[in-house]
């Protein structure tokens, strides 16, 4: 399974602080051999953001990828479904991160109130398994159109969800970058996790809202069109930037080759 994850997934990443902020508080991981992909962004005053970016990304990586896990619970051997077993182990790497992060504010009281959105791609064969807290996004470009894949957990969210208010609307509310769920933060996580089949041609995003609050999914799809995924990440960058995004901006984006076996 691994092997055909080296021979026919790529992955690219760019990122830009824009041209506001100081620090880049975004945070990514792209491990392509073992099919693990993230993107956090982090929040909290005296740097306290890019820390907590730090702390998720490098938790995920280690239990993910099974560097060094002296808590590890959940073994994908002890569990008969072995998608059930990841989207497990996603959920376990997102509370450890929580965990993690406010052992770090525990020992520097500076870093009180820090968090960050995380969400997390891990393809294995030919299934995907996502998992997500906050409003760092995944989309799919598949058959020359956009999904959103993941539901922000926001305030504004919540209200368009309950019909009090319009997609339009939310996008140009105040505060609409407000959170309900985070890791740190908020303590323990409660991530929404999914698992789908891959189609040869496939691919994946994941962005921090730094991409999606200067563009719309329709123009996220209209940039998709009309590059190649290795120019892509970059490509979505330079667009939020030339449509007057702001904050820091990141997107991976994860190609599966189009003739997948
Ligand atoms: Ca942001």
């Amino acid at each position: 399974m691994r092997r055909r994850h080296e021979n026919s997934i790529e992955a690219f990443a760019a990122t830009d602080v824009g041209p506001v902020r100081e620090q880049n508080e975004d945070a990514w991981l792209t491990e392509i051999d073992h099919g693990v992909f993230a993107v956090a962004d982090g929040m909290g005053g005296h740097a306290a953001g890019e820390v907590a970016s730090s702390i998720a990304i490098a938790t995920v990586r280690e239990i993910l990828l099974g560097v060094k896990d002296p808590d590890e619970t959940v073994l994908a051997s002890e569990v008969g479904d072995t998608s059930d077993a990841l989207r497990e182990r996603l959920r376990y790497a997102m509370n450890q991160s929580s965990v993690r992060i406010r052992q770090e504010i525990e020992r520097f009281p500076r870093y009180a109130g820090m968090g960050t959105t995380l969400v997390v791609l891990a393809v294995d064969g030919d299934q995907a398994h996502l998992a997500h807290v906050g409003d760092s996004r995944a989309y799919l470009f598949r058959n020359d159109r956009i999904f959103r894949l993941t539901r922000d957990h926001t305030v504004v969210q919540q209200e368009v969800d309950a019909g009090r208010l319009t997609p339009e609307l939310a996008r140009i509310v105040p505060h609409k970058n407000i959170l309900t769920k985070s890791v740190g933060f908020h303590g323990p996580v409660d991530p929404d996790t999914s698992t789908r089949a891959v189609e040869p041609g496939d691919v994946f995003l994941l962005c921090s809202d730094g991409l999606t609050d200067p563009l719309e999914d329709k123009d996220i799809e209209a940039v998709c069109r009309s590059h190649a995924a290795e120019d892509l990440a970059q490509a979505l960058v330079d667009e939020a930037l030339r449509r007057g995004g702001d904050d820091n901006i990141t997107v991976v984006v994860v190609a599966v080759a189009d003739d997948l076996d």
